[in-house]
């Protein structure tokens, strides 16, 4: 089945707890379990592209810049990118699961992890982060 970004834009709307370390009930964890495997499948046939245009990622994207408003690495306050370090719970992220960058350090981590492929994004993430202290 083909699925469109009004599907997507439903996922993780749902059962997602207010703050990320609030305890979820088991109905909101069965939730958040179907939403990330939705969210999965939607990624391998539509694409991480298709994911970036639904609302759902703007409106993360938005409450993570309204967060921190500033590059995490150099401090820049311009172009700024909303990185995923990790894509574990792509569909239903916790806000940590972000970093604020701008564009060069974005590059950078992607770059990065490029020539350093047996680390994690996470861990590319934070090396690119260090080079930065
Ligand atoms: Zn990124
Ligand atoms: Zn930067």
């Amino acid at each position: 089945m083909r699925t469109n970004a009004a599907q997507l834009n439903a996922i993780g709307k749902r059962g997602r707890p207010k703050r990320h370390w609030g305890t979820p009930t088991s109905k909101q964890r069965r939730r958040q379990e179907q939403d990330h495997i939705a969210a999965i499948s939607i990624l391998k046939t539509q694409g991480y592209r298709e994911y970036l245009r639904t609302d759902h990622w703007r409106k993360l994207r938005n409450k993570k810049l309204k967060q921190i408003k500033l590059c995490e690495f150099c401090r820049r306050d311009w172009n700024l990118q909303v990185h995923h370090h990790t894509y574990e719970r792509i569909g239903c992220e916790w806000l940590r699961d972000l970093v604020v960058v701008c564009d060069d350090c974005h590059e950078e981590i992607h770059a990065y992890q490029k020539a350093n492929r047996w680390m994690t994004l996470t861990q590319a993430t934070e090396a690119v982060r260090r080079l930065h202290r």
